[in-house]
């Protein structure tokens, strides 16, 4: 293969980062990765690192858990990155940044993100629909029935390799 037919392959390639805290990675994240692939040929999942939050899950964990998840699927990745969201889309080559929808809630808050995110740069935002089963479905319910104990297997996949 030449160079010019690789590099041609790269650029053709649709990248998609899909920004999250992850903490943890549920069923609903997990979700919205299965229907981007319908859409992009690559899709990355990005654990943002903000040094202003603290988080339950530990990153190693996290990383690993996703990897596990999509370990048959070679068309996702996943890395954390620190700073700016758009600056991490451009630095792996991502055209189009990833969220999924439960509610008008989430809508309202989402837009004003992606339309910052658009005036700074030349990434789009696509939205997606969470299932309807999964829509009550957060990390911070997650997050609260394991502080207390309960049992996370039924909300996220590969809870055993978090805790
Ligand atoms: P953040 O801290 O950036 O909001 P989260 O890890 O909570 O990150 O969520 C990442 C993305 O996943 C967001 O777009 C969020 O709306 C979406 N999301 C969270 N839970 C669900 C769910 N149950 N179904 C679909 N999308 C979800």
């Amino acid at each position: 293969m030449s160079v010019l037919v690789f590099l041609t392959l790269i650029l053709m390639n649709k990248i998609a980062l899909f920004p999250g805290s992850f903490d943890p990675f549920t069923k609903g994240h997990e979700s919205i990765v299965n229907q981007s692939l319908d859409i992009f040929d690559e899709i990355i999942i990005g654990i943002g690192l903000n040094t202003e939050k603290t988080y339950l899950f530990d990153l190693d964990k996290r990383m690993k858990q996703i990897q596990e998840i999509f370990k048959n699927q070679d068309r996702v990745s996943v890395s954390s990155y620190s700073g700016l969201t758009t600056d991490f889309c451009q630095s792996v080559n991502a055209s189009h940044i990833v969220r999924g929808l439960r509610n008008t809630v989430d809508f309202e808050y989402e837009k004003s993100i992606a339309h910052v995110n658009r005036s700074m740069s030349e990434i789009h935002t696509l939205f997606l629909l969470t299932e309807e089963n999964l829509s009550s479905l957060s990390s911070s319910v997650v997050r609260e029935i394991h502080k207390n104990g309960g049992d996370i297997s039924l909300f996220v996949t590969q809870h055993n390799i978090l805790v």
